[in-house]
């Protein structure tokens, strides 16, 4: 499969360092206040890579950190007259819950910055004994970007071109602008920790690098993150990796696009700013990432909030597909001779899975593989409009399967839809008021309420039709009119 390397601006076939496996990291947040959904498209791109490369059969191992040391932690802090401590606390926990509520997986490490102090001071140390790092007389620790002779090698940009270009903070303790702080030490009222080189605190750059090399090892088969982290924080992660360690960092660099939000770059100004929090309290999980995936990972998303309707509208047409199919096999007849219709239900089953697999082996094409998924269901749609009455147990099942599987690489949840409902006793109570049913079972209560509406609506009795109606969503159950006929199904 390929795999896009931002270090080398080309597909590469992805070769694990370790057969089978794949140890992957994305940079976590920086933990002081609710993330935004430029963030939240991030994190969901990698869980989405990390689900395909995990349905292709590799074992992966993902870690992402939680920055929770950091100037706007303390900042934050200072303003609400906490601790960085109680600040991060509370963003770490609303961080997690937000992922959990968008459906993306746990990493496998999640370690956490302020405890993984001494990892990051014996790398530093390292750097200093190996000539690619000093201490300043103000207790600050550098690196040195001269002494790299590699610097600028994941960016692609040299030191003098960053001179000509780049803006730095002017530091008197820095024998170059462009040195980065590898340990900062403590000012006031700062969290600090002892060091050989005073009281102090790591700088963010150091974190990620102490942290994947204790956890995984390096260099890792892929490191991810936001475009925007390119430069300076995983060039200087790469840096201390080669120096310390003598190897790069990751084999390869994946980044994605920046996301816009209805046209614009999103600001608090514009009013078009938004956290994934305030997002998931309006609309599902599931239809947020189905948008966003209509897009490739790489490419700049603009983010259309008047389309997430819309998405609401796919997401329930993926549904109502799976529990019609599901409906129908229940009910089909005992499977004889495949028609020419179960064998074409088949072929498009076959197909959608090969076009998904194609697509998301190139570079995680999600766009391509949820127009793979909808062939698939407008194929079964018009098996169950078709086949009608001669419905087969085996393809209508297997179609409803291969939907729920391949939604399932792309973290949407269909499992449930329609899924081995349990009718509600009530309803044998129901069918004996309205359909004259004298026998005891839940299911054949439900055929015998759906025949009477039908009775009552074609008699133009609608006070009963809609008494029935009633006395069934009163049960929880919605009765849906489809194009393969009436069906109860649990209300969302
Ligand atoms: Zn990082």
């Amino acid at each position: 499969m390929l795999v896009y390397n931002s270090q080398t601006h080309r597909k590469e076939e992805l070769k694990p360092i370790e057969e089978g496996k794949i140890r992957m990291y994305v940079c976590g947040p920086t933990v002081y206040d609710q993330i935004h959904i430029g963030n939240a498209r991030t994190f969901l791109s990698f869980d989405v890579i990390r689900r395909y490369l995990t349905y292709k059969g590799y074992q992966v191992t993902f870690a992402q950190n939680l920055t929770d040391v950091d100037d706007k932690i303390i900042n934050r802090a200072n303003e609400e007259g906490r601790t960085a401590a109680e600040v991060a606390e509370e963003y770490s926990n609303a961080f997690i819950e937000q992922m959990h509520r968008f459906g993306v997986l746990d990493p496998d490490i999640r370690p956490r910055a302020t405890r993984e102090i001494e990892a990051m001071q014996e790398m530093i140390s390292l750097l200093i004994e190996r000539g690619f790092a000093y201490a300043a007389d103000n207790g600050d620790v550098y690196f040195s970007v001269r002494s790299d002779h590699d610097y600028g090698v994941l960016s692609g940009r040299d030191l003098d071109q960053l001179r000509a270009g780049e803006r730095v903070e002017v530091n008197d303790e820095k024998r170059d602008p462009f040195d980065f702080a590898l340990w900062k030490a403590a000012k006031p009222g700062e969290p600090s920790w002892p060091s050989p080189w005073g009281e102090g605190r790591p700088g963010w750059h150091t974190e990620c690098c102490a942290m994947i090399h204790r956890y995984l090892g390096t260099p890792i088969d892929i490191h991810g993150g936001g475009q925007d982290l390119v430069f300076p924080h995983h060039e200087n992660e790469t840096a201390q990796a080669m120096c310390a360690w003598g190897a790069p960092l990751a084999n390869v660099w994946m980044h994605t696009g920046m996301l816009r939000v209805n046209g614009d770059k999103m600001s608090k100004s514009l009013g078009n700013f938004f956290t994934l929090k305030e997002v998931l309290d309006k609309y599902p999980a599931d239809a947020v990432r189905l948008l966003m995936l209509q897009t490739h990972y790489r490419s700049a998303l603009d983010f259309q909030t008047d389309q997430l309707d819309g998405a609401v509208g796919t997401l329930d047409r993926l549904s109502t597909c799976v529990k019609n199919l599901r409906w129908a096999a229940k009910n089909a007849p005992q499977d004889g001779e495949l028609s020419e219709a179960d064998r074409t239900l088949g072929a498009a089953i076959d197909k959608a899975h090969g076009d998904f697999v194609a697509q998301m082996d190139d570079d995680f094409n999600t766009s391509g593989g949820l127009a793979a998924i909808f062939s698939l269901v407008t194929a079964a749609n018009k098996y169950l409009a078709d086949a009608a009455d001669n419905i087969a147990t085996a393809p209508t099942l297997r179609a409803a399967y291969m939907i729920v599987e391949l939604a399932d690489v792309l973290g949407i949840d269909l499992s449930k839809a329609g899924a081995e409902e349990e009718l509600p006793a009530g309803l044998v109570d129901l069918a004996r008021q309205y359909a004259g049913f004298d026998g005891d079972d839940a299911n054949a209560a439900a055929g015998a309420l759906i025949q009477a509406r039908q009775e009552a609506r074609a008699a133009k009795d609608w006070s009963r039709a809609d008494a029935i109606r009633d006395g069934i969503g009163a049960l929880g159950l919605v009765l849906e009119d489809t194009a393969a006929g009436a069906r109860l199904r649990m209300a969302d």
